[in-house]
């Protein structure tokens, strides 16, 4: 029988391999994670919603992050033309916090994998994981590490963290196409000088293009003067303006009024950065001995900022999940971990659908909101899309259709 390296083998460093590492260890448990690139590493990803601080809390990681001074987030507001919403997370309908934080995930991913690896994980960095074999009763992977050796570590369970990497889905032909179609973001950090006296750093904006409802901005505050600013649509629309990247975000950011007037005074000191087709699906989230944690197994869209939290709940699930099974308790991995965890990403794929069409858009910008609507819309947009004593989540589909009938007909 092979050695094992670890009771656990993860492979990726970002929130969902940290978190769920862990998780493991404060349960007991020996863990190996396996990240392909150095840290500090640039990711996008850098509004998180307040659900999330409770799965942060369970790896009693909240002190790390707090004592980093992160730009502090307590909601979510939205530009389209002459029309502006917030919504205040404080007012929300579900139990738990209500605040979070805006992160430079470089910085954000190193705290918790340096988290991690204090309370016990190793972790081994700029190593490559480029097969696995779950043919036999121990896992295997192999890797290849910055010397160009070739290793292979065995595990009682693997726990595939390796976001947009997707490892196990390419490598296990487990990859399904996304129902949403291909969209472009292109983005940037700035130095933002904003100087608006309406302009609420403790808030993610989104703004939206004033004649395509469909193309939409980020502006993502940090506390230390900078922004994430970006812009999402299809290839075809952006393909339509001239120039760079950079010039592309600049000409689209002009065309907002919103935009145009709060950067007014930006300096756009970092070249931009693109990426195209980042919707993924997979045929299943689990195997033999292995689970699919946050993008490594499904990724929607950014526009709820929903991934970070979606990668920390899979991660606590997994770890909770695992400790049953090796306990020898009886664990169905399809109804506790796929299907419970689908529930909540269900609900923010009706939102977004509903985004992208226009319907959730009238809901936000109705001129005469009903308080108690709009406390469980606060629910959702915080990620509590678990919290199934919330009706907009619960008959998330029926209730968002017949709200966004009535805010139509007014
Ligand atoms: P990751 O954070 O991607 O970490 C995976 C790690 O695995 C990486 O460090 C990688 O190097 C490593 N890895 C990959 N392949 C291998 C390999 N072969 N071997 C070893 N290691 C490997 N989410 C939010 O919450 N808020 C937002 O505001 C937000 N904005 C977004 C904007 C855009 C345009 C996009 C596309 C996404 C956005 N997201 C946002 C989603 C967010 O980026 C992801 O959901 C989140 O980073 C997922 O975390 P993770 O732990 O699953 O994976």
């Amino acid at each position: 029988m092979n050695k094992l390296d670890a009771d656990v083998l993860i492979i990726g460093a970002g929130p969902s391999g940290s978190v769920a590492a862990k998780i493991l260890i404060q349960k007991g448990y020996s863990v190996l994670i396996i990240e392909r690139q150095k840290f500090p590493r640039f990711s996008i990803g850098e509004s998180l919603l307040p659900q999330c601080m409770e799965f942060l809390e369970e790896a009693n990681m909240v002190q790390a992050v707090i004592d980093h001074g992160f730009q502090y987030k307590d909601g979510a507001a939205f530009c389209r033309g002459h029309r502006h919403t917030v919504i205040d997370f404080k007012e929300k309908f579900s139990q738990g916090p209500s605040t979070t934080f805006q992160v430079q995930r470089a910085t954000f991913d190193k705290i918790l994998a340096d988290d991690a690896e204090k309370a016990g994980a190793v972790i081994h960095y700029e190593e490559e994981i480029l097969e696995a074999d779950f043919s036999s009763d121990i896992p295997c992977l192999t890797a290849r590490d910055k010397e160009g050796n070739i290793n292979q570590y065995h595990g009682k369970f693997v726990l595939d963290a390796s976001g947009f990497g997707r490892v196990l889905p390419r490598l296990l032909d487990l990859e399904y196409p996304s129902d949403f179609p291909v969209r472009q973001a292109i983005f940037t950090h700035i130095e933002d000088n904003i100087t608006a006296p309406d302009y609420d750093r403790t808030k993610i904006l989104v703004g939206i293009h004033p004649e395509h409802k469909e193309v939409w901005y980020w502006l993502i505050p940090f506390s230390n003067g900078r922004c994430s600013l970006g812009v999402v649509a299809e290839p075809s629309f952006l393909a339509k303006y001239e120039g760079s990247s950079d010039e592309k975000l600049k000409t689209l950011v002009h065309e907002s009024t919103d935009l145009r007037r709060i950067l007014a005074n930006a300096k756009y000191d970092t070249p931009c950065n693109q990426i195209t087709g980042y919707s993924a699906n997979v045929k299943s989230l689990y195997g033999n001995k292995f689970l699919l944690l946050g993008n490594a197994g499904e990724f929607l869209d950014p526009v709820f900022s929903s991934g970070v939290t979606i990668a920390m709940k899979s991660a606590s699930m997994a770890a909770n999940l695992l400790d049953k099974y090796f306990k020898g308790e009886s664990v169905n991995w399809q109804k506790d971990y796929a299907e419970e965890l689908q529930q909540g990403v269900d609900v923010f794929r009706t939102y977004v659908e509903a985004w992208y069409d226009g319907r959730f858009q009238d809901i936000l910008f109705h001129p005469n909101p009903d308080k108690k609507i709009i406390a469980m819309i606060a629910s959702i947009l915080a990620g509590y899309v678990w919290d199934q004593s919330n009706q907009m989540v619960n008959q998330s589909v029926r209730r968002l259709n017949s709200l966004a009938e009535v805010c139509r007909e007014a």
